[in-house]
C-alpha cells in the first residue's frame, strides 16, 4: 500500500532540496496536488497531510469530488483542456484555471464567474515548444492575450503556465521553463498582479524549481500511477 501522507513527505523533501540549490525559499513554491483520476479519499487524505491545493482535468469527475468535498478548505485548480462550451461549471466551481489560452475562453469564464464569488484566477497555457499538438499560445501571443484578460472585470491573471514536451533533455526542459520565466517577469512590469509561473510535473519539479516555478502540479509522485481504464 503506497501511503499519500509519505508521498507527500517526499515530495516536500524534494521541493526543499530544489528550492535550496536554487537559492530560494520551500515558502514560495505551491504544491498543487494533481488528483484526477483518484477518488475523494485520496483527497481528503492528502489535505489532512496538509495540502490545500488540487488540481483537476476533467470536469464531470472534478465537480463530483467539489461537491462532496465542499466541507473541507479547498482551493480547486482546473488544469485540463478547457472547451468554450464547458466554461460555466469551470467558473462556478474552481478557484483557478491554468489553461486559458483564448480571448474567447477568457470572456466566457469572466462573464459567468458568479458575481458573489472573488474573481477566478487564470494562468495563460504557453505551449512553449510549439508542438502542434498542444494547447496553448505561443510566447510571441502572450503580450496580446494578457492585455486583453486583464480588461476582464472577474478575472484576476495570475501569470503563466507550461507543459513542455517531455522527450527532451534535462538542459533542453530547463530552457523551454527558462523562456517561460522570462515571458512571465517581462509581463510583471505592466501587470501588478502576476506571480505565478505554474510548470513542473512529477519528473521535472526539480528543474522546473531552478528555473523559477511558483506553482508545481504533482499527479503520480503523490497519488501513484493513474489508471484510466475506468474512464
Ligand atoms: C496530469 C497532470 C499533471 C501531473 O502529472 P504527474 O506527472 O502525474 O505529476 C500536471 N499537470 C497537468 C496539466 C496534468 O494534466
Amino acid at each position: 500500500m503506497i501511503s499519500i501522507a509519505d508521498n507527500i513527505k517526499s515530495v516536500s523533501l524534494r521541493i526543499q532540496n530544489a528550492t535550496k540549490s536554487a537559492g530560494r525559499k520551500p515558502e514560495d513554491i505551491t504544491l498543487l496536488a494533481v488528483s484526477k483520476t483518484k477518488p475523494a479519499d485520496a483527497v481528503r487524505a492528502a489535505h489532512s497531510a496538509g495540502l490545500r491545493d488540487f488540481g483537476e482535468n476533467y470536469l464531470q469527475e472534478a465537480i463530483e469530488k467539489i461537491e462532496s468535498l465542499s466541507y473541507l478548505s479547498i482551493r480547486w485548480h482546473f488544469i485540463g483542456p478547457l472547451q468554450s462550451n464547458k466554461t460555466r461549471p469551470v467558473a462556478e466551481h474552481f478557484d483557478w484555471v491554468h489553461t486559458v489560452d483564448r480571448l474567447k475562453i477568457a470572456t466566457r469564464l469572466s462573464d459567468q464567474r458568479p458575481p458573489d464569488l472573488p474573481p477566478l484566477n487564470v494562468c495563460i497555457q504557453v505551449n512553449v515548444d510549439s508542438e502542434e499538438s498542444k494547447s496553448g499560445v505561443t510566447l510571441k501571443e502572450v503580450d496580446a492575450l494578457a492585455d486583453a484578460i486583464t480588461k476582464l472585470p472577474h478575472l484576476t491573471l495570475r501569470g503563466l503556465m507550461c507543459i513542455p514536451d517531455p522527450d527532451q533533455s534535462d538542459s533542453e526542459l530547463a530552457e523551454s521553463f527558462k523562456a517561460v520565466t522570462r515571458a512571465t517577469q517581462a509581463l510583471q512590469k505592466k501587470h501588478k498582479t502576476i506571480d505565478t509561473i505554474s510548470m513542473g510535473m512529477s519528473q521535472d519539479l526539480e528543474i522546473a524549481i531552478a528555473e523559477g516555478a511558483t506553482i508545481v502540479r504533482i499527479g503520480t509522485a503523490i497519488f501513484g500511477k493513474r489508471d484510466y481504464s475506468a474512464r
